[in-house]
């Protein structure tokens, strides 16, 4: 049984912040391009158009200052908790 979990979208960052991580996507990401793949049961999506952005997680845990831009819409996306 998969469960997608929607991701938050935030406005991004200032990239000169020390303290956070701002992931892009490559600039030629392929249509299943994804930042993480694991054998998990949970997929993270991109709050803004539903995108997979982390697929196969086991759990999603609230990690600060961590951010994935959607290779699909460009939003920003934190992981939520
Ligand atoms: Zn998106």
């Amino acid at each position: 049984m998969l469960t997608q979990v929607p991701l938050l979208v935030v406005q991004p960052p200032a990239a000169t912040d020390p303290t956070v991580r701002i992931f892009t996507p490559p600039r030629h990401a392929t249509a299943d391009h994804v930042y993480l793949s694991g054998p998990g049961p949970l997929h993270s999506s991109c709050g803004e158009c539903g995108r997979i952005l982390l697929r196969g997680q086991r759990s999603v845990h609230h990690v600060p200052g961590i951010y994935f831009v959607c290779p699909g819409c460009g939003a920003c996306n934190a992981l939520p908790g």
